[in-house]
């Protein structure tokens, strides 16, 4: 039997809520984000995962401008960036920087701190064109809040899809595995980020970790799970740390993002850019930011 059918003695995970991202946001004058989810009214439901921002999709006329968000800090997590379409160009103060494109993906690690910009790459800015990305912020267990930055320009030649059996669609493995697959993201934690493309209206199923936090990110189309509720484009679901599968089936063609990640299960005290387990931590990642011991771009 293949892993994708319902096996007999799985466990399929309990759809526990569908979060409907909020507004079309400004960040910068370059991201028209909608945050779909955020640890501000989640908190540690959603651990080790804290934000997700979806940009565009919208078409950007031909610019001479930089568009984009300046010099700004982060501190004690990970910013994971994936482009769907256009390009981002980012540049920080630890001296790492780089364009990525569409199926690229960005895996920066703040950690101890670093000060960084993003904006549009400029042959995409020249040229106009369709915008579309994710970022994702992963928490950090207090222990590594203090590891130097580290940054991971992963290309989309470096990230293993397959084709998932049945003709259900295709799955690309950027963090964690999947059926014995690695993807190529190192992370702090156990976490898998898989990027489906989903083409059936078949139910399937797919071996999800028990005991994981796990969120079904709708960015385009609809997808029904457990053979009963819809998550539509500009919703998650979040499932039931408890089983060890879902089952879905997409209404139409959809782009998901399936996160699952072992929580970390230590206090979550954040502001803005900084993300730590104690409030004077935030205080003295304000003073050290304001200090520069965040570093500077130079
Ligand atoms: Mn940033």
């Amino acid at each position: 039997m293949s892993t994708l059918e319902m096996a007999a003695g799985n466990s399929t995970k309990k759809l526990l809520r569908v979060q409907r991202g909020g507004e079309q946001h400004w960040v910068g004058d370059g991201f028209p984000v909608r945050t779909l989810f955020a640890y501000a009214n989640l908190g540690p439901m959603i651990s080790p995962f804290l934000l997700l921002d979806h940009a565009g999709p919208m078409e950007f006329p031909p610019t001479e401008k930089r568009l984009g968000v300046g010099e700004h800090p982060h501190r004690g997590f990970e910013t994971v960036t994936i482009v769907y379409s256009g390009e981002v160009e980012h540049r920080d103060s630890s001296g790492s920087g780089g364009i990525i494109g569409p199926g690229d993906v960005q895996w920066m690690t703040a950690a101890s701190g670093l000060v960084h910009e993003e904006f549009h790459g400029g042959d995409f800015a020249r040229q106009g064109g369709m915008l579309e990305m994710v970022q994702l912020w992963v928490n950090l267990p207090a222990k590594d809040k203090t590891s130097p930055p580290r940054y991971q320009s992963i290309s989309n030649s470096q990230i293993p899809a397959l084709n998932l059996p049945g003709g259900y669609g295709t799955l690309r493995v950027i963090a964690g595995e999947f059926g014995g697959i690695k993807g190529p993201a190192r992370t702090f934690t156990p976490v898998h980020v898989w990027d489906l493309h989903l083409a059936s209206e078949q139910p399937f199923c797919l071996p999800t970790p028990e005991g994981y936090t796990t969120l079904l990110v709708v960015l385009r189309g609809s997808v029904n799970v457990n053979g009963s509720e819809t998550i539509r484009a500009a919703e998650v679901g979040l499932f039931d740390r408890v089983g060890d599968q879902m089952c879905m089936e997409s209404a139409q063609n959809a782009t998901v993002l399936l996160l699952c990640g072992e929580p970390i299960d230590e206090p979550i005290v954040g502001s803005g850019p900084f993300v730590m387990n104690k409030p004077e931590e935030i205080k003295q990642a304000i003073t050290d930011y304001q200090s520069g011991r965040m570093g500077r771009l130079s």
